[in-house]
């Protein structure tokens, strides 16, 4: 099953669908937000496989929203090999987490922010997790009983920002700085999520393209470490960092501009699109 939250062009309300092929079937009368759907459990999937396709819209009908609202967005840096060696780091020896807050939230064809502050922004293209349950202290073995489903998310980051500062805080989590969607894709749909091809793609050309197989800590491994010291709640997501290619270590570096569009493209999973746009 693949969640999506949008509005309809129509009507500012947020609704909840299933992305069935070409359209999205609403299934806002089974749970309001994609958040309540994982609460729900067992009862909303098997409501929305039932569901009425009568109530579907066509994707240019809908405009869509961020496919949840976490309560916590944990990222992880240098989880790939080739990406920590491509910045001049050792590959990190435990994963090296931070954070990005809610305000950074950003949807599947929405327009991203080139904020001012910045004149280094570059995109990093990531798979992310959303959590169903509570998680605290989980064993590797288990960790994967804990996990929702995926999606693509856009890690962006103001390059300037982050490597001036030293914490991450600013530089990652800039106002829109976190495009994630464009839907929720269930796990039962997802054999092995270490084996996902995921490739960035700016204006049409491949930047970054490796496969999930490549990362350092795996899924399981993510989770298990984090909830030894952080409880995870249902509908958190975990950014599992980005591959190699990305803009600011190239030569000469690729820095995001007015009008630039960058795709997060996962194996079986989607492909988030996103412009971005100079500060008015
Ligand atoms: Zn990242």
């Amino acid at each position: 099953m693949k969640l999506v939250q949008f509005k309809t062009k129509t009507s500012d309300e947020a609704r909840l669908g299933m992305l069935n092929n070409d359209v999205i079937v609403d299934i806002t009368e089974i749970a309001p937000t994609t958040l309540e759907f994982i609460k729900r459990g067992a009862a909303a999937a098997h409501a929305a496989k039932n569901a009425n396709a009568k109530t579907a819209f066509a994707l240019d009908a809908v405009e869509y929203l961020p496919a949840v609202n976490p309560g916590k967005i944990i990222a992880i840096g240098r989880n790939y090999y080739d990406h920590a060696i491509e910045g001049g780091d050792e590959p990190p020896k435990s994963p090296l987490m931070f954070t990005k807050f809610l305000n950074s939230l950003n949807a599947h064809n929405a327009n991203v922010t080139l904020h001012a502050i910045s004149e280094k922004i570059d995109f990093e293209a990531e798979l992310a997790v959303v959590i169903g349950k509570k998680a605290s202290k989980v064993s590797e073995a288990d960790a994967l009983d804990y996990v929702f489903g995926y999606s693509c998310l856009n890690d962006v980051s103001a390059r300037d920002l982050q490597f001036a500062d030293g914490q991450w805080v600013r530089g990652k989590g800039l106002d829109g700085f976190c495009p994630l969607g464009p839907a929720i894709v269930t796990k039962d749909e997802i054999a092995d999520p270490q084996a996902l091809k995921i490739e960035g793609v700016l204006n049409g050309q491949v930047m970054q393209s490796s496969n999930t197989n490549k990362m350092i800590f795996n899924v399981a491994y993510l989770i298990h470490y984090i909830t030894q010291a952080i409880t995870l709640e249902p509908g958190d997501v975990i950014a599992t960092g980005t591959p190699e290619g990305v803009g600011v270590f190239r030569n000469p570096p690729v820095l995001l501009k007015d009008g630039d569009v960058f795709e997060v493209v996962i194996e079986n999973i989607g492909t988030l699109r996103n412009s971005f746009v100079s500060a008015q």
